[in-house]
């Protein structure tokens, strides 16, 4: 089967600065994989650069469903089944929650009865009904934007979903109801790209696979040995595994500092 997203030698640079360097990632279809990597590592680069944000200078290939995703628009990549969750959703007032995802259907092809159908359905299902005739995340709480941002993702059932952040801001309570919320996302149609700098989400949801990036590149991967030698040594320890620098002035973490709800390097 072919991949729903495959990276290979993917570089960025924004103002002179090498961000994303000779990057490989490859996400199946059916498949949860987590990227994780101290803040200032180029996760949410990653992002941007696959869904096409401009201001990025680009080496390398990304293809989704084996086409080139650098070779189309940023409504030709959502069209394809690209679709990213906002690091920190935004708040629009003035537009309901059902009308953007009639409008977000009609532009991806699903047509009007279907949309309706799906958003219906999967509301019950994510028990976000009284959140349709609200202002889009408008009053919502963290994890309430963030379990509406998974029933969109689930009406227009994107082929490759970028959740960057997903658990951040949130309180243990919100992070295991988003984390079985994606976990019920799983479908052999679907790859999932899970970003977070915290380890806790682990506790709730464990990928197929684990990346871990540092300096813009994905240093290791691996399944639940890479999670126990995050949660016991921080990336710290993956860093000496690997014989890889600290860059200087970046404080030291202990591994006590990855269970808490504070982010790596603030
Ligand atoms: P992460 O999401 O892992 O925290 P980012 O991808 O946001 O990391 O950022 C990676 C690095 O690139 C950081 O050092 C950040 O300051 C830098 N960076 C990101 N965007 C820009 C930009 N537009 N101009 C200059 N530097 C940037
Ligand atoms: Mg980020």
């Amino acid at each position: 089967m072919t991949a729903a997203l495959k990276v290979k030698g993917l570089s960025a640079a924004v103002s002179n600065k090498q961000i994303l360097q000779d990057l490989d990632l490859e996400v199946p279809y059916g498949e949860i994989h987590a990227i994780m990597g101290p803040n200032g590592s180029g996760k949410s680069t990653l992002c941007h650069v696959l869904t096409g944000k401009t201001g990025y200078e680009v080496q390398g290939e990304a293809t989704l469903d084996d086409v080139d995703l650098f070779s189309l628009s940023v409504d030709e990549r959502s069209r394809l089944g690209l679709l990213q969750s906002f690091q920190y959703p935004t708040q629009v007032p003035g537009v309901r929650l059902r009308e953007f995802l009639l409008e977000a259907s009609d532009e991806r092809g699903i047509g009007p009865d279907e949309a309706a159908a799906r958003i219906e359905d999967e509301a019950e299902r994510f028990d976000t009904t009284r959140f349709l005739d609200r202002s889009l995340n408008n009053d919502l709480s963290g994890g309430e934007k963030k379990r509406s941002e998974i029933f969109q993702m689930a009406v227009l059932r994107p082929k490759l979903a970028l959740l960057d952040e997903i658990d951040s801001g949130l309180d243990i309570d919100a992070v295991r109801q988003v984390s079985e919320a994606v976990e019920s996302m799983r479908s052999p149609d679907l790859g999932v790209v899970m970003i977070t700098h915290y380890s806790r989400i682990l506790r709730y949801l464990m990928p197929d696979r684990i990346h871990v990036m540092i300096d813009g590149r994905i240093v290791a991967s691996g399944g639940a040995e890479l999670a126990e030698e995050l949660d016991t040594g921080g990336y710290e320890s993956v860093r000496e595994r690997l014989g890889l620098q600290r860059a200087s002035g970046e404080p030291v973490r202990k591994a006590s500092d990855f269970f808490t709800d504070t982010p790596f390097d603030v």
